[in-house]
């Protein structure tokens, strides 16, 4: 995709500070770091979102994540690490080519994600459960 940024640093017309690839993904530091050493994990290919994604493809992407992780955390000295990813403008998207943001953490670093939790009714949730497996063919 020749309008894609991700696709654009894939095929090297825009540099990045790449730390780790393979044949399927690559990895390299975020622009815009809401953390040290924020990290973005993409595949080559172009694929908008998630559910874009064949499975095979999906396995790929993900199969470097713990290693990667680990990595990540242990440069930035992190206590602990969020793998976070986003689909869609509405949840928070801006760039339209899948990835994953590994996003070490420390006390007090003032991130979060704001979680309304309710209280779960369980006729409601039934309810849901249905509609999911149903939309998986279950
Ligand atoms: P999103 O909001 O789509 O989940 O995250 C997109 C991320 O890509 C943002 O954190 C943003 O800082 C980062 N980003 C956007 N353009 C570039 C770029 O050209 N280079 C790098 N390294 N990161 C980028
Ligand atoms: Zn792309």
């Amino acid at each position: 995709m020749a309008d894609c940024i991700f696709c654009r640093i894939v095929a090297g017309t825009i540099p990045c500070t790449k730390v780790y690839e393979d044949e399927a993904c690559l990895a390299f530091l975020d622009i815009g770091p809401v953390a040290p050493c924020h990290t973005l994990l993409i595949p080559r290919r172009h694929f908008e979102t998630i559910a874009d994604m064949p499975a095979a493809e999906a396995s790929r992407l993900a199969a470097p994540l713990p290693r990667l992780a680990r990595a990540v955390q242990a440069a930035a000295g992190a206590k602990g690490i969020n793998v976070y990813q986003t689909n869609g403008k509405v949840a928070g998207q801006d760039v339209p080519h899948v990835h994953f943001h590994l996003i070490p953490r420390r006390a007090g670093d003032g991130l979060g994600f704001h979680w309304p939790a309710a209280k779960a009714d369980f006729a409601v949730l039934a309810k849901q459960a249905e509609a999911i497996r149903a939309g998986l063919g279950a």
